[in-house]
């Protein structure tokens, strides 16, 4: 339906108003506040198949995905119904219960791991994974990757990636931490290297690979935007296992989303240690990490490091998680699908930018897919650095002209779409179109 004008946006000004009141930056995720886009949040509604509709009413095309873990599109039957069962059951027992058994030996089967442990998010999954890493092997620092983000604990706080290039003060790419609150002394056992530059860690793993207990990476990064790993760099993360430091693959935002075994399964990883989250919860808070017996094993009950949860397991997350890997499995050629969409809507993107006059350089991989704004050959920005070098206000004004046609994309340049099952033919015609009015209006004199 055409219809005159703008839509409005008093109900998300008005809560907008409201939720800064009392809560900071009126958000409870950083991203969410449009900081770096500018304009009024969206105060969502409700959410159906591929669509947002926010408080006044108006409909998106959805790019978000709540950030990765609706890959079935929301609101799927089959996830619904499951939520519901378990509903009819309570809602948390704080013992165990047959739903985490059946998810974790799906888990372990998809992923070829022996052991997963269940958390509530992904910060936890990490925190978790690190703090099992120093346990195993006696060792206190941790190597990490420029504008790889692994959620917010504090020793992972350093130069971590897309909430921080987009909100942080500073210039980009700011002294470690990345965060305030984080001691010097926590961020000082972070050492800190470029993405996809396979020298440069064989020469830290070569100068202290003796003290080092793990090696934490995004095995494809969506939080600098997206960036592919190269084959020399995957080597080079294999042959850090040569020092005794653990390699734990982030596959929060990349597992059961490139492939039913994530990234590890897409580009032949073996890590010693995996993290997941979002999908593996199918839209309901839960993390999760897994790997080999003999390193899990240290995990308490069974072992000496630590970690716990009051919601871990949750009857209603564990539920959603299930129907929403039951339903990738069943389903062998969703990856393909998803692949097929996310490439054709990548060709439209450049064919639209390129008939504005607009330089923009795509990455995509599976469903995930960023467009830089910046001048450089398609699939050629691989680093951190590079991705830095992005025109954000390009991105910014490009960002609102596809709100304004009804395309909720990344609020921030530095940040992965994820393209879901529930995205058609009809949601690609829409988006592209609208990608092309959005370029060019943003040439307008
Ligand atoms: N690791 C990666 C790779 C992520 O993308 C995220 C979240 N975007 C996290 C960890 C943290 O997960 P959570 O937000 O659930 O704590």
């Amino acid at each position: 339906s055409s219809s005159a004008g703008p839509s409005s946006t008093a109900q998300s000004q008005a809560l907008f108003a409201r939720a800064q009141a009392v809560t900071p930056g009126g958000v409870n995720s950083p991203v969410r506040a449009f900081k770096s886009v500018g304009g009024v949040p969206r105060f969502i509604a409700s959410a159906h198949g591929a669509y947002l509709t926010d408080a006044d009413g108006t409909r998106y095309i959805d790019y978000i995905g709540s950030w990765g873990p609706m890959i079935l599109g929301h609101d799927h039957p089959a996830v619904r119904e499951a939520i519901g069962t378990a509903l009819n059951g309570g809602t948390s027992f704080g013992a165990p219960s047959a739903r985490e058994v059946e998810l974790a030996e799906l888990v372990t089967r998809l992923t070829g791991t022996d052991k997963v442990r269940f958390t509530s998010s992904g910060t936890e999954a990490t925190m978790s994974a690190l703090r099992l890493a120093r346990g195993f092997t006696g060792r206190k620092f941790i190597v990490k990757f420029r504008g790889n983000y692994h959620g917010h604990a504090d020793g992972l706080l350093v130069e971590a990636g897309s909430g921080l290039m987009t909100n942080a003060d500073g210039p980009l790419g700011a002294a470690a931490p990345s965060s305030a609150g984080v001691p010097q002394e926590y961020a000082g056992l972070t050492l800190v290297t470029e993405y996809n530059d396979p020298a440069a860690l064989d020469a830290l793993i070569a100068a202290r690979g003796h003290e080092i207990a793990a090696v934490i990476f995004e095995p494809v990064v969506g939080n600098a935007g997206v960036l592919i790993p190269t084959p020399n760099f995957l080597a080079a993360l294999h042959r850090v296992k040569a020092s005794g430091a653990l390699l734990i693959a982030d596959e929060v935002m990349t597992g059961f989303r490139l492939s039913l075994n994530g990234a590890t399964g897409l580009l032949g990883l073996e890590p010693d240690l995996s993290c997941w989250g979002k999908i593996i919860g199918g839209g309901l808070p839960v993390g999760a990490y897994g790997g080999r017996a003999e390193i899990m094993e240290f995990v308490s009950p069974q072992g000496p490091v630590y970690q716990a949860g009051t919601l871990s397991g949750n009857p209603l997350a564990m539920a959603a998680g299930l129907a929403t890997l039951s339903a990738l499995e069943a389903d062998p050629d969703i990856y393909a699908r998803l692949d097929v969409y996310t490439a054709r809507l990548a060709a439209g993107l450049k064919d639209a930018a390129a008939a504005a006059g607009v330089a923009i350089s795509v990455n995509h991989i599976g469903s995930m897919l960023t467009a830089f704004h910046q001048d450089a050959p398609h699939g050629s920005v691989s680093t951190y650095t590079q991705a830095a070098g992005s025109d954000t206000a390009g991105f910014a004004a490009w960002f609102q002209g596809m709100l304004a046609r009804g395309i909720y994309w990344a609020p921030s340049q530095f940040e992965s779409i994820f393209v879901s099952a529930a995205h058609t033919d009809t949601e690609l015609a829409a988006t592209l179109d609208a990608a092309h009015a959005a370029y060019a209006a943003g040439q307008a004199p």
